[in-house]
């Protein structure tokens, strides 16, 4: 199968997977499967897992043979043991917990003496656990030159020992400081010291929203290791306890890109979940490619021997192929997600999900245009300073409800006069445009917002929940300087943004995405991504067909769909725009050329 243009595939092998292997004739009968549909050209080969350590022998041979066939390969580390629990009387959870499996009952062999603890994480102020560490880590790096370390490199440890060593800071602030130094000074200078040229990867979960608390701390492991992954995984958004936004695949690769550009290795998907809905696994492949990620790993060997995923994944990825060279490199409104902070979780994948073309960063940007800021913006303690020179500067911002619950009475009065009052208002009507509103728009079932109240005429309510005579804005617009302000009111459940009128949602777009001179009109679950080169990407989250209309600036223009090469008419003009309609259907994204 021919070499892929635009990105490279890699599948995983846990340790339980290389166990499986008798001959190198059995790794060759499972791998043919792969190769008959895929184009893999490398394999991270795990050397450490749970209670699992591999031989050096076993290691070369499967290199010597992936090497015979032109395939790269690296190591890889998951940094888990085996651990027993204790049984409570009334509930037997007596058994052996490691992050590639659970035996429990009688069949559970205890390897040591413990307690259950989520995913059987290291201590990282045990002495004997360092000292395994640093083992795992000198032997995978004298038999790779490229090791990546799986996303269990946290700790969740609440042992006396811990408990000692944090002191009296927080578990965020302790476990930060504590899994740097051990990145710094165990894993970096075990791995360097006996291959100085080792390329040491960090791999960050999917879970970015809770980092701090486990000691993810990219801020300082960015720099600490020579590149970075990112857990695409997003799975079956439905059936996980994650509770991951399916845009999550694409914002968190862009989160990383900006974290340390060039440098972010690729995307990680698994095929957890996606039994009943294959279109899942697809569509995380679909959404770390469009993120422009230079690597997709599949994770692992043993989960995706003889499923249909592959081969629908082969397909689709060759297909792929074919359109994604047409895109540039992604751009959006800028979505500032500081470090080590939390708040309206997730909001900015729903946001994603509800139409608008976001750019995460951890940094806030230095560029013009508007940028958006929940409630995780708030922690950072000169974020008044930044938004208000933004603003003089001539750029948008763009606060959620959330935000200004976090800020009121820090400065944020300085902005806007809206307030957030703690109370709600719940109906399914909504009203827009000016002080007489001209427009009534209904969902199919009541929303419950928070109100925030503001001052008459000191600034434009834009859209607004009404319910009998009383009304409460959505979204509000004022000048500050020489930009301005947006509030935009965030329903408690998120996924309520959704059930928000194609109407209301298309106001919303009109004005927060008019720096980037598009947007579409139409309702919830359907996402475009823009590329620097006029290039969109339309992918569909709803259950069946959708009619969408894309709104451009500049009269005139056409529409290219990259893949039949088809022109597509102009639906209307207007003297500013230019507007096309077209059909989007679930899985099946269309990408599209601006001429
Ligand atoms: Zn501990």
């Amino acid at each position: 199968m021919p070499d892929y243009s635009n990105f490279k595939v890699a599948l995983y092998f846990t340790t339980r997977c290389i166990s499986n292997f008798d001959s190198v004739e059995s790794l060759r009968r499972g791998f043919d499967f792969f190769d008959k549909h895929l184009n893999c050209s490398k394999v991270y080969l795990e050397t450490h897992r749970d209670d699992m350590d591999m031989s050096r022998e076993q290691l070369e041979a499967m290199k010597q043979f992936f090497l015979g066939k032109g395939i790269a390969v690296s190591g890889a580390i998951t940094t888990t043991l085996m651990k027993t629990t204790l049984s409570k009387p009334l509930r037997n959870e007596t058994g052996v917990y490691g992050s590639g499996g659970t035996i429990f009952g009688s069949q559970a062999e205890p390897v040591e003496e413990g307690y259950k603890r989520s995913c059987t994480t290291l201590c990282y102020t045990n002495e004997e656990e360092l000292l395994k560490l640093e083992d795992m880590v000198r032997f995978s790096a004298s038999v790779f030159d490229e090791v990546i370390i799986d996303d269990f490199f946290f700790t969740n440890c609440t042992c006396p020992s811990c408990i000692k060593a944090k002191g009296e800071r927080s578990w965020a602030d302790f476990r930060l400081q504590l899994m740097t130094d051990v990145s710094e000074n165990v894993v970096m200078r075990a791995a360097k010291a006996v291959n100085p040229k080792v390329n040491m990867i960090i791999k960050f979960p999917d879970w970015y929203e809770a980092y701090q608390e486990t000691g993810y701390n990219p801020e300082t492991q960015a720099g600490i290791f020579d590149e970075i992954y990112t857990g695409t995984e997003t799975r079956d958004s439905n059936h996980s306890a994650q509770s991951l936004p399916r845009y999550g695949s694409y914002s968190l690769m862009r989160w990383l890109e900006k974290l340390k550009p060039g440098h972010n290795a690729g995307g990680w998907i698994d095929s957890l979940g996606s039994t009943p809905h294959i279109s899942y696994f697809l569509e995380q492949a679909y959404l770390t490619l469009f993120a422009k990620g230079r690597e997709l790993t599949l994770f692992c060997y043993s989960w995706l021997i003889d499923t249909v995923q592959i081969p629908a994944l082969g397909h689709e990825l060759g297909r792929l192929d074919q359109v994604l060279g047409a895109a540039g490199n992604p751009v959006g409104l800028s979505a500032y997600e500081p470090f080590h902070a939390r708040g309206e979780d997730h909001l900015y994948d729903h946001l994603g999900m509800a139409g608008f073309a976001l750019e995460p960063a951890p940094q806030f940007p230095d560029s013009s245009g508007l940028v958006f800021i929940s409630a995780s913006g708030a922690q950072d303690p000169d974020i008044m300073n930044k938004l208000s020179n933004h603003l003089l500067n001539g750029s948008d911002v763009c606060i959620t409800s959330g935000f200004l619950r976090e800020m009121q009475g820090k400065g944020i009065e300085e902005l806007t006069s809206a307030r957030y009052t703690g109370r709600k208002a719940c109906s399914n009507e909504f009203v827009s445009e000016g002080s007489a509103f001209s427009g009534s728009y209904w969902s199919g079932s009541s929303l419950l917002l928070p109100v925030i109240e503001y001052m008459s005429n000191a600034g434009d309510c834009l859209v607004a929940l009404k319910k009998e005579n009383h009304w409460a804005p959505v979204l509000l617009r004022n000048k500050y300087g020489n930009g301005t302000v947006y509030v935009l009111t965030v329903p408690d459940d998120y996924v309520e943004l959704y059930q928000y009128p194609a109407e209301v949602l298309t106001i919303m777009r009109q004005h927060l995405m008019g720096d980037l001179k598009i947007y579409l009109e139409c309702g919830g679950k359907i996402s475009v991504f823009l590329y620097d080169n006029d290039t969109f990407i339309l992918e569909s989250f709803a259950d069946g067909e959708a009619k969408v209309k894309v709104h451009v600036s500049g009269n005139g223009r056409n529409l290219v769909d990259v893949r039949t090469g088809d022109v597509l008419p102009v639906f209307y003009g207007r003297p500013n725009e230019s507007v096309f309609e077209v059909e989007v259907q679930p899985l099946l994204y269309r990408v599209f050329k601006l001429v």
